[in-house]
């Protein structure tokens, strides 16, 4: 198969349907210390990033698209890019119009559908087509299962296919346990200061 967003397969991450997976695979491209780089870091990283995403993209899309050059100057874009998507998806207000406004332009499939094409080139290629998705997945209601894992040390992107939408770890066994750990660990902290304290002491002396 060719869907691979593998951006997001690096964390081990359960892609979002269809297009969307694009959106979520450019959040992924973030880096989690201790397990994957920023691929918006540098040119030949996001090359390799754009052409396998764009190739997915496509594949799903049914179009033929070619990735976009990117040069350092598109990379500082993208990651800023990158920052306004995260913050959409964390629930936060947008300020401003983020990185600027883009084109992109409507095209008839085959089959008669009405499609949003990207248009442009280098950063504001990819950005017309995330936005394209953006704007698509809120229209059918899948957008507000795109969320952050609520570890901030790993702060990926996952989709939530929790029937309540109720999902707050990429993954429950791992970033879930890690948390519930640090808090039984606070927990027992507290209650050893608690026992080592003077009050209680005398108490267990008696
Ligand atoms: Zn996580």
């Amino acid at each position: 198969m060719s869907s691979e967003w593998s951006a997001s397969q690096r964390y081990e991450l359960t892609s979002a349907p269809g297009g969307l997976g694009l959106v979520q695979d450019f959040l992924n491209t973030m880096g989690i210390e201790g397990y994957g780089p920023d691929l918006m870091a540098d040119t030949a990283l996001a090359g390799n990033w754009a052409a396998s995403a764009v190739r997915t993209w496509s594949a799903l899309r049914g179009v033929d698209a070619q990735p976009p050059l990117l040069d350092a100057a598109d990379l500082s874009k993208l990651r800023a890019l990158r920052d306004t998507i995260a913050k959409l998806v964390a629930g936060e207000p947008p300020t401003g119009r983020g990185t600027g406004s883009v084109s992109a332009s409507f095209a008839l499939s085959d089959t008669g559908e009405v499609r949003l094409e990207p248009a442009g080139s280098g950063w504001r290629w990819l950005a017309s087509a995330l936005w394209g998705e953006i704007m698509l997945s809120q229209q059918d209601g899948t957008w507000r299962r795109i969320k952050q894992c609520h570890n901030h040390q790993c702060g990926s992107t996952f989709y939530d296919r929790s029937k309540n939408n109720s999902g707050v770890w990429h993954n429950v066994k791992t970033c879930g346990n890690a948390a519930n750990l640090r808090a039984s660990r606070a927990r027992r902290w507290e209650r050893d200061r608690a026992a080592e304290s003077p009050a209680s002491t005398k108490l267990s002396g008696t």
